[in-house]
């Protein structure tokens, strides 16, 4: 799992709850994925996850929309 981030080190991102830029704890995680690709069962794609510290707000970005 990921570390504390530092608080001199935080990551700000928009966060659409707070409709402000927030500090976010930053991860990459695999996430499987299921019955969309008709050539593969599963798919693990990376995704981009951001955890807004103010009010706990998750957002997943997947960085391989190909
Ligand atoms: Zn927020």
């Amino acid at each position: 799992m990921a570390k504390p981030t530092p608080a001199d080190d935080v990551i700000r991102e928009q966060c659409t709850t707070c409709e402000k830029t927030r500090p976010h704890d930053v991860t990459i995680e695999l996430l499987t994925e299921s019955g969309k690709d008709t050539n593969r069962k599963f798919s693990r794609e990376p995704y981009h996850i951001a955890e807004c510290r103010n009010c706990g707000t998750t957002t997943k970005l997947r960085l391989n929309n190909a």
